[in-house]
């Protein structure tokens, strides 16, 4: 591991440019458990909660398991290392940006400026009618299900449900930092959400070198990664980060 964590910030000192894609595993060390697998969400609660035409045919039911997944639970969580580490990366100009496919906010709440959010925030809600958005506070939710202040329409939160699109810009920012990185690290995804899931395959494709950091394997581990650095984010790329220290 030693060896792979040196050539790895070998080749991030000699990057142009260097992305980091993640996914639900980043925010795992924060106590948010990832939607597949041993823990996951699916296995707690019903997906269908985040259907769009199900959402607006009950939306008094599906905002209560809404509001208790991810503003009860979710809403307290912290950032940890690994999205610290990242946010002193772009710092110090070793990363450009980061695609995350996560909703929780941790990047920006750690450090990060340029994120491209591939399925948008839960810190924000969006009004279904007229598109005013509200940041979230704890009085949004007094009576359910919220509903928008100028124009009494249902507010759904501003991350996409399934049958959804993926917000335009943020999709259009990812495909751009997936063709021209020559390092994409890929951290804590198991690469079954697609369009996401793309992403590191479009950055292979355009040349970049995949590393991918995740305590188990994914989709992309025998395809496409390069170097595989077996482990848990936020212990991964504290090493990595004491590495570049020496260095710079
Ligand atoms: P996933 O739920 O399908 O898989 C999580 C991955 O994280 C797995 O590969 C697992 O091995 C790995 N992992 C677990 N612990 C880890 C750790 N400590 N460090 C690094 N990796 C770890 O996740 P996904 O591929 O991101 O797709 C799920 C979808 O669910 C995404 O679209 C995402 O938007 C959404 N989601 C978001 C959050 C969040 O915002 N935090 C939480 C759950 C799900």
């Amino acid at each position: 591991m030693e060896n792979k964590i040196k050539e790895v910030v070998e080749i991030i000192k000699k990057s142009k440019r260097t992305t980091a894609f993640t996914g639900a595993g980043i925010s795992v060390e924060s106590g948010i458990p990832p939607f597949r697998g041993d823990g996951g969400l699916w296995n707690k609660y019903d997906p269908i909660v985040l259907d769009l035409n199900y959402f607006y045919n009950n939306p008094k039911e599906s905002w209560s398991v809404i509001k208790e997944i991810f503003y009860d639970f979710f809403g307290t969580a912290k950032f940890n290392r690994a999205h610290e580490v990242l946010a002193e990366m772009e710092k110090q100009n070793y990363l450009s940006a980061v695609i995350t496919q996560n909703i929780d906010n941790l990047h920006q709440e750690a450090g990060s400026e340029v994120v491209h959010e591939f399925h948008g925030n839960s810190k924000t809600l969006v009004c279904t009618s007229c598109g005013k958005k509200y940041t979230v506070k704890d009085e949004i939710f007094k009576k359910l299900p919220p509903k928008c202040k100028e124009c009494g329409h249902l507010l759904k939160p501003d991350f996409i449900f399934f049958g959804e699109g993926i917000p335009q810009i943020a999709y259009q920012k990812s495909i751009e930092a997936a063709q021209n990185s020559d390092v994409f690290i890929v951290i804590g995804s198991t690469g079954e959400v697609v369009p996401a899931s793309q992403m590191p395959f479009i950055a292979k494709q355009n040349g970049a070198k995949i590393i991918e950091i995740n305590p188990n394997e994914s989709k992309y581990t025998s395809q496409i990664t390069d170097i595989f650095l077996q482990g848990k984010a936020g212990e991964v790329l504290d090493e990595v980060m004491s590495r570049l220290d020496k260095i710079s």
